[in-house]
């Protein structure tokens, strides 16, 4: 089998056999993408220590002939300039987090070079500054942008009626959207505030608007909800980064 190449970021890591791993990367040409990495748990120096968590890395693999069989992984360099992930603790809680996200709500081999971008530009700004309810909250919706769940902030999705400037709308979290005041649901819909769909229109539409912090805490809580309903579970990681980054 010919030697492939990609760019990848290290979400996962499991042990395998008497001495490898299965790793598991966010590509950029692959989507998710688990390999075999023989010999990697034996010696650190193998792969040159590169296989450390949230690690962007150039890859050669190769496919196996079999059918079922992981991909093996032959090499792994650092991709030049990417941003070393500092030991902090929010910035490390943060990465695991939309880690997470990533490797639950995609599947294997489902290509999307934007998310790859999105995640690598996150992992950048983690690297470089503290996170923010803000960054945190651009993240989610664009990730439910790029996924194809996201829902309109203008007008009902029930019945196509666009909202108001100062109406007070709800939140189906079912169906991820927004409905209008005549329509009510008989599911799950917490109340949402005007300054909050708006700083998610603004967010979505990426147009200036000063927004209060206190709203970009709503804003992110309810990314949150809509999250853990797509995952169908609340998850631990988003727990402790709200422990270590109070939001
Ligand atoms: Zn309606």
């Amino acid at each position: 089998m010919q030697e492939e190449r990609c760019e990848g970021i290290l979400l996962q890591t499991r042990e395998t056999g008497e001495s490898d791993l299965i790793v598991t990367f966010w590509t950029d040409r692959f989507g998710r993408f688990a390999m075999r990495a023989p010999k990697a748990r034996k010696s650190q120096k193998r792969f040159g220590g590169q296989l450390q968590s949230f690690a962007r890395l150039q890859l050669a693999f190769q496919r196996a002939r079999e059918q079922g069989r992981l991909p093996q992984l032959l090499r792994a360099e650092a991709v030049e300039g990417s941003a070393i992930l500092p030991e902090a603790l929010v910035a490390f809680a943060a990465a695991s987090f939309t880690g997470e996200l990533l490797l639950r709500m995609t599947d294997e081999e489902d290509a999307n070079p934007n998310i790859y971008e999105l995640y690598a530009r996150f992992l950048t700004f983690c690297a470089e500054q503290p996170l923010t309810p803000k960054a945190l909250a651009r993240f989610e919706l664009r990730l439910l942008e790029l996924l194809g769940l996201l829902p309109s902030w203008t007008r009902c999705m029930e019945c196509g009626t666009p909202f108001a400037p100062e109406e007070s709308t709800r939140f189906d979290l079912l169906q991820g959207g927004l409905i209008c005041g005549q329509c009510r649901s008989s599911r799950e819909a917490p109340l949402i505030l005007p300054a909050t769909r708006s700083g998610l229109y603004a967010l979505q539409t990426k147009t200036a608007l000063p927004v209060e912090t206190e709203t970009w805490r709503d804003i992110l809580n309810l990314l949150d909800r809509r999250l853990c309903h797509v995952l169908g579970y609340e998850t631990r990681s988003r727990a402790f980064l709200a422990e270590v980054a109070g939001f």
